[in-house]
């Protein structure tokens, strides 16, 4: 934050104008007291934010202002929050206590404030970010709208992204895509989690983003001229329906765009389902289900359907409340496009999720599924867990997924996280249920306890008193209640165990006239256990020997202490190790500097070469490690481990190669095929090979083929080439895993 410059006339009216937007965009909402909180929270915000100015230069001010009005436009949140997310960076950035902003806007407000300015004082370099998830994740049961609130902070952080160093837009973007578009998902704010998830793209593969935004714009005229055939002859049979409606037709968003033609390893013009259309009933509750399935009747009578593409929503909605029928049909030209079948007010919880929710509470079941959601929420934050990666990982698998729909021998419905196994279900029915699993039935047939249920599975679980948890339980569920169950099972005959080691403990230290608590915690860390419990168990177990043990100490008093001879040489935990390298330049550069001095090298999952965008890991024990940015394992490291990231660039040094792997796919015509693709890259392009597998099966073939290239720009001529050679359709670079 630069400490300059008064703000300008231009600058002051610029402020002006964005106020009055926001104003705009709540004003309907607002009571007589909710204006005079706006008014002067806009007041105190503008005094707080006087002095300093955003990295691109313009007046800090604008940035709180456009976070509430993205709360207000795009969220639908109402005046209370609006109020908070003006005052959001207030408490971090200037003198004004919360204390203050309790008196004047009363504890609601402040409480809010004080969840955001919590958030952001988290955001401590050092710490790693799992700590930071966890405290924004813990805000959310004290109210859903701070993580709103820190949403729209995040959504204008990363529209405006371009004024950061590089290293520090990767590193936001991981967090984003990391945290908070599943966020986004969960609470169903689907727009934001879309935009989210395009700006990461935007920052992680700006090329590729580019090339397909460019696309998208010059197919525009071609693609609505498409989506005008479609819905014309729709249109003449839905108007006798005698309903109002409206339809329209819109393309998927550039990061799903780009996430199809991964998964398919097609080019974008062979992806033919781009397309979204629409249709928006206006209807009273009560009959919005066979209304919706009337116009899906009409729509399947004018385009052919997919059977196995349709999903219904409308019977049974999503956990984030998502309600839609959605189906995919067979349009002109025989493409594929997608059909989304809603009512006036499906589509407003689709579209702003957790905000419209509290608008319908009284439709249906809407409010159980939220409260629901926020109750296993708690259920997690309550469980005990070794640490805070541990917590996200369960947090993740549990909170995010999707889900299976099962049911008991009764008929109830249980819902479990997508991959939950019959053992799972077995502690999701009770606790005890779980310890004394011996064997489950699914539909009538028995399965291993890990298995994996399916959505309308019926499961039925047989239990016997004699059984109990052990240690291989917890690779067989992935539900976070079952795993903390099982980890205190677990700790529980842990501790029984553990009794026979202390009391042999305490018989031989009371021998040596040595006073237990004085000692136990000393000799647990110098034997290197976690701690006395873990001690105990090992003597239990005998892994460890008392007598032979303790005499590595010597008495003093009635304390022991490490006999000097014999003290261990301390373990020296060199991280980054000078190492020889077989190149005596360096090709690349970390912080600015020559990366030889750490002993680098480059990532074996990713396998970077010359050229390609990239960042520097420091590992635990081997180094610093060279990956791609678009790496499979970047965003894990870098949401996790933002502390070790470091930025590294190349220099034009050009002493080494680096090899790459290739997929190559294509239409099977014998030997041919081998002899074309050596010929092209050994003979023509002078490029060493060195492995080329290849198989195939009935007319289709994969050949996988390694490769010493000098830089990306080789490597890219490399694949060019192959792609226009005879008889492949597809040329892939790929990540080792
Ligand atoms: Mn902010």
């Amino acid at each position: 934050m630069a400490e300059t410059a008064i703000i300008n006339e231009e600058e002051k009216k610029l402020i002006l104008k964005a106020y009055r937007a926001l104003l705009g965009s709540i004003k309907s909402k607002m009571n007589a007291e909710d204006k005079i909180n706006m008014r002067k929270a806009y007041e105190i915000a503008v005094e707080a934010h006087a002095k300093q100015r955003r990295k691109s230069g313009e007046p800090y001010i604008l940035h709180p202002i456009e976070v509430a009005r993205i709360c207000a436009e795009e969220m639908g949140l109402g005046p209370t929050a609006i109020v908070a997310a003006l005052l959001h960076d207030v408490v971090e950035d200037s003198d004004f206590t919360l204390k203050e902003i309790e008196s004047s806007f009363g504890e609601k407000i402040a409480g809010i404030v004080d969840g955001l300015t919590k958030l952001d004082g988290a955001y401590d370099v050092e710490s790693p970010q799992a700590e930071n998830f966890k405290k924004v994740l813990s805000t959310l049961i004290y109210d859903v709208r701070v993580v709103l609130i820190k949403m729209a902070d995040r959504l204008h952080n990363m529209r405006t992204l371009g004024s950061m160093p590089r290293h520090k837009q990767l590193k936001i973007a991981a967090e984003t895509s990391y945290i908070y578009a599943p966020l986004a998902h969960r609470l169903g704010l689907y727009n934001v989690k879309t935009e989210f998830q395009d700006l990461v793209m935007k920052i992680n593969e700006p090329e590729i983003y580019q090339e397909l935004a460019q696309k998208l714009q010059d197919t525009k005229i071609e693609r609505n001229e498409y989506i005008d055939d479609f819905i014309q002859p729709l249109v003449t049979d839905l108007d006798k329906l005698n309903i109002k409606y409206r339809i329209n037709g819109r393309p998927k968003s550039i990061s799903s765009i780009f996430n199809k033609i991964k998964k398919k390893g097609v080019p974008f013009e062979e992806i033919y389902d781009l397309y979204a259309v629409r249709i928006i009933i206006d209807i009273e509750p009560e009959k919005e289900k066979s209304i919706c399935w009337q116009v899906y009747s009409v729509v399947t009578d004018v385009h052919q359907p997919i059977p196995e593409r349709l999903k219904d929503w409308v019977t049974t909605p999503k956990s984030n409340g998502y309600e839609s029928l959605h189906t995919t049909v067979v349009g002109p030209k025989g493409r594929f496009v997608e059909v989304q079948i809603r009512s006036e007010r499906m589509d407003e919880i689709a579209e702003r999720g957790f905000a419209a929710h509290w608008k319908y509470k009284e439709v249906k079941n809407q409010q159980d599924m939220y409260d629901t959601w926020l109750d296993s929420i708690r259920e997690i934050l309550d469980t005990q867990h070794t640490d805070a990666i541990e917590f996200l990982n369960d947090f993740k698998t549990n909170l995010f997924n999707e889900e299976v729909y099962v049911y008991t021998p009764n008929g109830d419905l249980k819902i479990l996280p997508k991959g939950a196994t019959a053992l799972d279900f077995a502690f999701n029915i009770h606790s005890d249920v779980g310890y004394h699993c011996t064997a489950v039935k699914v539909n009538n047939k028995l399965v291993p306890m890990g298995a994996k249920l399916n959505n309308g599975d019926q499961v039925t679980v047989i239990t016997k008193k004699s059984q109990k948890p052990n240690e291989g339980w917890l690779k067989m569920v992935v539900t976070g209640k079952a795993k903390s169950k099982i980890r205190s099972a677990m700790k529980e005959e842990h501790r029984l165990v553990g009794s026979i080691g202390k009391e042999t403990l305490q018989r031989k230290l009371k021998n040596m006239k040595l006073d237990f608590e004085e000692n136990v915690d000393f000799i647990a860390s110098q034997l290197n256990f976690n701690n006395r419990f873990d001690l105990y168990f090992a003597i239990s177990t005998e892994q460890v020997n008392v007598t032979e043990s303790l005499k590595a100490f010597r008495i003093e008093g009635n304390k022991l202490y490490v006999k000097e001879e014999e003290k261990k040489e301390e373990i020296v935990k060199e991280v980054v190790k000078p190492k020889k390298k077989v190149s005596t330049k360096s090709q690349i550069l970390v912080n600015g500097e020559s990366a030889d001095q750490y002993g680098y090298s480059l990532a074996g999952c990713c396998n970077p070469v010359q050229g390609d965008d990239i960042f520097a890991y420091l590992s635990a024990n081997s180094g610093l490690k060279v990956h791609r940015t678009n790496c499979p394992n970047a965003t894990h490291l870098m949401a996790n481990f933002g502390y070790r990231i470091m930025k590294a660039e190349w220099t034009n040094q050009t002493n080494r190669d680096f090899v790459v792997d290739l997929i190559i796919t294509g239409i099977d015509d014998g030997p041919g095929v081998i002899e074309r693709v050596t010929g092209k890259i050994s003979s023509e392009m002078g490029i060493n090979i060195r492995s080329f597998s290849i198989s195939g099966k009935q007319g289709y073939f994969e050949g996988k083929i390694s490769l010493h290239v000098l830089n990306k720009d080789q490597l890219e001529l490399v694949i060019r080439n192959l792609k226009t050679t005879n008889g492949i359709s597809n040329v892939t670079r790929v990540d080792r895993y």
